[in-house]
């Protein structure tokens, strides 16, 4: 079941269901997309970026990652059972990719960061088949080559750690090239992962105040955040307002 927002279709899954839809889209070994959707990228493929939009509608799975949009859910009619981020979805398939045998890759943030991430991660799920890493501070002259490392290492499941939409735009131009794969952008994953970048702590999880953590972690993503208000007003216009 989707929730239509903004033009998007999201899926109101819960993190178990979400797990289970990439498994389905692991089991189909074609080119899959998943897009982990936050209020700062749909806001601009809603106002500013068609093309971002139609990302969404290829996007084989799309997840409410925000708090923003589960609360546009709401607004909209169409709850969400739950927040399902890159991070979190990415930490729940690491012992099914353990236990499957899948094999995964991770592409992106600065060198040797996703190395250290594919080494913890290890660490906790021993078995665990890392195919390949490559950093993703790369010309666009060298997409070619990282295709290749990235189709030769055959993995499942591909996550694409450039930012948003870089990391979408990138997956959907190359996807098809490197065969079968569930790939999905995963943002600053890699950083959490590597013990680079902490995250909020558990309790502002809990009280939904990831974001304000972030904030005062990395103070330069407010920048990012003065979307908020407008998102938020674009959607009560008009789920409430009925206005256009
Ligand atoms: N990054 C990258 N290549 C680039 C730009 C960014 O690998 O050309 C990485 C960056 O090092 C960081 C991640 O992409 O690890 C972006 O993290 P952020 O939290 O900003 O992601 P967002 O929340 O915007 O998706």
């Amino acid at each position: 079941m989707k929730a239509e927002i903004l033009g998007a279709g999201i899926g109101r899954l819960t993190m178990d269901q979400a797990v289970e839809a990439v498994t389905a889209l692991v089991r189909a070994s074609k080119p899959c997309r998943v897009i982990t959707l936050n209020p700062e990228y749909l806001y601009r493929a809603a106002t500013s970026d068609a093309a971002l939009l139609e990302l969404v509608r290829k996007a084989d799975l799309v997840t409410a990652d925000g708090e923003g949009i589960v609360w546009a859910g709401r607004v909209a009619g169409s709850p969400f059972p739950e927040r399902v981020t890159g991070i979190d979805l990415m930490l729940r398939l690491m012992p099914k990719a353990a236990a499957e045998g899948w094999r995964i890759y991770l592409l992106g943030a600065a060198p040797g960061v996703a190395e250290e991430a594919a080494e913890n991660l290890r660490r906790l799920h021993p078995g665990l088949q890392v195919a390949g890493t490559h950093h993703g501070y790369f010309q666009p002259a060298e997409d070619t080559a990282v295709v290749e490392d990235i189709r030769k290492a055959a993995p499942q499941l591909l996550f694409v750690a450039l930012g948003a939409p870089k990391q979408e735009i990138w997956i959907d131009k190359y996807i098809d090239e490197i065969g079968p794969v569930v790939a999905m952008g995963v943002g600053g994953t890699f950083d959490v992962l590597a013990g680079r970048v902490a995250r909020a702590p558990r309790w502002m999880q809990r009280l939904k105040m990831e974001w304000l953590g972030r904030l005062v972690m990395e103070p330069s993503r407010w920048r990012r955040m003065v979307v908020l208000p407008k998102f938020a007003w674009l959607v009560l216009k008009k789920y409430r307002l009925n206005l256009r």
